[in-house]
């Protein structure tokens, strides 16, 4: 599952309950203040409180689901792609927020699913394995649900 949307009080709540049912799948977890923005229309929350709140709930939901991945936004796929530093310095940046946790990532995967072969020597430097396309799920389509 990619997870995008945890600043959001009902989609953490609905997300735990789905993760309680479902500890063993993959959650990715992107933590992208610019991105989240974007999609809400406006985050009524700095960056700072955004980022607290965003790794508070990873490491609750870590409490609970078994495997947890980095998942960074770096392109879409009609764009033409980051250049190797710009990739590196997000990838290593999510990387190390979820260091400051206390959560040692090995997996990650990309937003639209998009990466090159700098993405791939990036992840190899950093020991990070690529999810390849499996999960469809977002947290977000847990909304639609009724529980
Ligand atoms: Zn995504």
């Amino acid at each position: 599952m990619h997870v995008e949307a945890l600043h959001n009080d009902r989609v953490f709540e609905r997300l735990l309950l789905y993760a309680k049912k479902h500890p063993d799948i993959w959650y990715m977890v992107m933590i992208d203040y610019e991105n989240s923005k974007a999609r809400a229309g406006g985050l009524k929350m700095s960056e700072e409180e955004y980022a607290d709140k965003v790794l508070g709930r990873t490491k609750i939901l870590s409490g609970i689901a078994k495997n947890i991945g980095l998942h960074p936004h770096l392109y879409i796929p009609y764009e033409d792609p980051l250049s190797y530093e710009a990739q590196k310095n997000e990838i290593s940046r999510v990387k190390g927020l979820f260091d400051q946790i206390g959560i040692r990532a090995s997996h990650i995967s990309f937003g639209y699913w998009t990466w090159d072969e700098n993405t791939v020597k990036i992840c190899d430097e950093l020991g990070l394995k690529i999810h390849k396309r499996c999960m469809a799920l977002h947290d977000y389509d847990l909304m639609g649900e009724k529980t």
